[in-house]
């Protein structure tokens, strides 16, 4: 069978062969990928510019099912929308243009923008999807840079970069008299003599107040954190997650990792404020693709759950060589990790937000063989935020 053959017999199911061609010749114009289906989301016709973003010829994918090509949460349906479109007689994603992520053949993720319309051939309706692929860095700068500064990435690291240069003039004073009361205690003790060692012990005294200081300018840094302005409302978890995934995925981050999703539709309805939410998930994400970059296999797996008392429980689980074990003894205090160019604080903001959502988040070894971090937060149904 050649492949205009297979061509015809797919798009002839819905219109006459003539046009068939026809219109797989205009669709072959399309410069981003363009996937038509029937309404049970099997694919009719597969443009050119799909069979080189998702690697397969029409050929494999034909007859197959839409959700091959995407990634869990959208391969169990929600997203295409066949099953309700087919009951209520209306499509519930159509017109709706949105960031997600889909899969390759060869098994990697990327990240994509996703239109899907309706096709009405009279007696019979199918979808077609628009696909753009948001790999390519300057593409991704463009098409994601509302998302971008919704999560306020670069606005944060430059707050962060003044907040750590005045943090560190803050403490660098109580640290300096620190240094300068042990100093002066050690050289007491060269002759101990009853005078000296009560100038020791009030050396000591100025040593645990200064260190005191200390602590309170890092507790006032966590304070002006949690006081940052929320603003909760109900969320879907799964949109959330896939935002999150598709940003953490640019620039070809995403090459060679095994990435998937599983999401329970019993925990999708949260109340939170989502951008924090996708901050929190967007550095578990990119720690995760961080720790695996020099393992061999590189498994990543982001789950939800519905928890028994009333929240969504989301992890994030990698294949990567696991925790450092200097930094699990202070996994969320800030300034602390084993990155060369990270500042250590995604962790502590990670928990400064999830806390102030009134959910918990924590860290274990993984099933994949490297690290899974797990949080919480309140589904929308229990009015656990309170
Ligand atoms: P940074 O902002 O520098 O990325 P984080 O607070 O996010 O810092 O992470 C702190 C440290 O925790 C990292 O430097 C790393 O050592 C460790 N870490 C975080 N996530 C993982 C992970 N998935 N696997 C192994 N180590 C991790």
């Amino acid at each position: 069978m050649t492949e205009n053959s297979i061509r015809r017999m797919s798009l002839k199911s819905f219109t006459s062969e003539r046009s068939a061609e026809e219109l797989h010749t205009l669709i072959d114009t399309v410069p981003d990928a363009m996937v038509i289906s029937d309404e049970d989301a099997n694919i009719v016709a597969f443009s050119t510019g799909s069979e080189q973003m998702f690697g397969y010829c029409e050929a494999d994918v034909v007859g197959e099912s839409v959700y091959l090509l995407m990634q869990s949460p959208d391969r169990e349906g929600h997203d295409w929308c066949i099953d309700r479109s087919k009951k209520t007689g209306e499509a519930r994603v159509v017109g709706t243009d949105r960031v997600t992520t889909a899969r390759h053949r060869d098994g990697s993720t990327f990240p994509i923008r996703l239109s899907i319309g309706v096709l009405d051939f009279g007696e019979q309706r199918g979808f077609v999807a628009y696909i753009r692929d948001l790999t390519e860095s300057h593409q991704t700068e463009r098409e994601l840079h509302k998302l971008q500064s919704e999560l306020a990435h670069v606005s944060r690291i430059s707050s962060m970069g003044s907040l750590a240069t005045s943090l560190a003039h803050e403490l660098n004073q109580p640290l300096t008299a620190v240094a300068n009361y042990a100093h002066s205690a050690r050289d007491l003790l060269s002759d101990p003599t009853p005078e000296t060692i009560e100038l020791v012990r009030e050396a000591l005294d100025e040593c645990a107040a200064e260190a005191l200081r200390a602590g309170q300018i890092v507790h006032r840094l966590r304070d002006f954190i949690k006081r940052g302005e929320t603003e909760r409302q109900i969320a879907s978890l799964r949109r959330i997650i896939q935002e999150a995934s598709a940003l953490a995925l640019m620039n070809g981050d995403g090459k060679g990792v095994d990435f998937e999703t599983e999401i329970d539709r019993e925990a999708d309805e949260v109340i939170v404020d989502p951008v924090q939410i996708q901050q929190v998930m967007h550095n578990l994400i990119r720690n995760a693709l961080e720790a695996m970059l020099e393992s061999r296999h590189r498994q990543l797996r982001v789950r939800t759950q519905k928890t028994s008392d009333g929240f969504a429980m989301v992890s994030v689980m990698d294949s990567g060589p696991g925790l450092d074990q200097t930094v699990a003894e202070r996994l969320f205090h800030p300034f602390n990790g084993t990155k060369q160019n990270g500042m250590g604080i995604g962790l502590s903001i990670c928990h400064s937000i999830v806390q102030s959502h009134n959910g918990k988040i924590w860290a274990e070894p993984s099933a994949l063989g490297g690290t899974a971090f797990h949080f919480t937060v309140p589904l929308a149904e229990t009015g656990n935020d309170e």
